[in-house]
């Protein structure tokens, strides 16, 4: 009989993380009986075999170079054996078994520049899309927008001093890729201006079917100017998503003065003390106001700060302002209520406060 044939070398989908493990992480996977935080930005998780590993938590600009990288990497290979992971809010963890190694990596990372934090009671890395990197659908320059209002939130990071874990995410479109419909506070780049279409060009550079499928709201009709296969947009059905300008770069939808930046709250993933939810709009419209968004910051930099000054312990943002109230947290920070803060989104009815009661405090 045949001897069964050794596994197939592929390249497709990535290498099995077990790989990657620290050691003393494998050895007792499944073991591990509890963790603590022994000071902003390093926790230590303990095993059931008495087995220890300190993570060491460090903010990272996102957008990092290969110089930077490699800086991370030599002090892996100095203070933890080369290991280090990247946490989904892109902070750089150190992993090591050596409590002795921990203040002289802090004090290496501290001189380069880098900022250790962001663990319990902090402000995490901010999450953000890939922006104008990769994408073209962009309405704000999210790299540049997050490193000013983290500058902002600074001292945030690297304490652990407000009531409860905050996070906050930036998306540069209302595609949303990041994690801005379920953080604390999230910064969300929106287009206010239907595409601009080229009608000279769509029928050269796009297909037209694909184009018109291409929109979740039928707003995009084909149609014929001056005898030219082209299309149309009906702007009261487009949401401004710019889908079809993915498909279809004569249909380009980015534009200076309308473009800007909504900011939202209250969202969250855990499922701990009250269910998860999603964040609610508390400003639909700030101006892009490159290099530092002072508008944008100064209103996070506001909510940050009334949370802190009036919630309770482990009340998340969302959880504080529903027991205050909104009318509360709109009077506490400042912001307008505008008709925009009225929700009309067909299914949107369970979202609807059905009761004429309003919490006022
Ligand atoms: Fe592109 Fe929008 Fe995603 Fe940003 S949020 S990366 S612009 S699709
Ligand atoms: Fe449709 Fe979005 Fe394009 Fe508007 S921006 S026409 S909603 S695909």
């Amino acid at each position: 009989m045949a001897e069964p044939a050794a596994p197939r070398k592929t390249d497709i989908g990535p290498p099995h993380y077990e790989q990657f493990l620290h050691p003393v992480i494998k050895k007792n996977y499944g073991k591990w009986k509890y963790h603590e935080y022994m000071k902003p930005g390093v926790m230590v998780h303990v095993s059931e075999t008495g087995d220890k590993i300190y993570s060491i938590r460090v903010g990272s600009p996102r957008l990092i170079s290969v110089d930077v990288i490699r800086m991370f990497a030599d002090l892996a290979d100095k203070y933890c054996d080369g290991y280090l992971r990247f946490t989904s809010r892109n902070n750089v963890e150190f992993l090591t078994d050596k409590e002795a190694n921990i203040d002289p990596l802090i004090q290496d990372v501290q001189a380069g520049g880098y900022p250790v934090g962001g663990t319990d009671n902090s402000i995490s890395n901010i999450i953000h899309t890939q922006g104008w990197v990769h994408c073209h659908s962009a309405a704000t320059d999210v790299s540049g927008l997050v490193k000013a209002t983290m500058d902002e939130l600074y001292e945030y990071f690297v304490e652990m001093k407000l009531p409860h874990k905050v996070k906050i995410a930036a998306a540069c479109c209302l595609n949303m890729c990041g994690a801005v419909h379920c953080s604390d506070i999230a910064i969300l780049g929106i287009h206010r201006r239907p595409p601009q279409i080229n009608d000279d060009s769509v029928s050269n550079v796009c297909e037209i079917p694909t184009t018109v499928s291409s929109c979740p709201t039928a707003a995009i009709r084909p149609t014929t100017v001056e005898g030219k296969q082209t299309v149309k947009v009906d702007g009261d059905r487009c949401m401004f998503c710019a889908n079809c300008y993915t498909v279809c770069p004569a249909m380009p939808i980015a534009d200076p003065l309308n473009d800007g930046v909504s900011i939202w709250v209250g969202g969250k993933v855990s499922n701990a003390r009250s269910e998860p939810k999603f964040t609610k709009l508390a400003i639909p419209f700030l101006p892009n106001n490159p290099p530092r968004w002072p508008e944008v910051t100064d209103a996070i930099k506001k909510i940050v700060d009334v949370y802190a000054a009036g919630a309770n312990r482990y009340e998340r943002v969302g959880e504080w302002i529903e027991r205050i109230g909104w009318p509360k947290f709109f009077d506490l920070t400042g912001f307008e209520f505008t008709k925009y803060h009225i929700d009309d989104f067909r299914h949107a009815g369970e979202t609807f406060k059905r009761s004429a009661q309003i919490k006022f405090q």
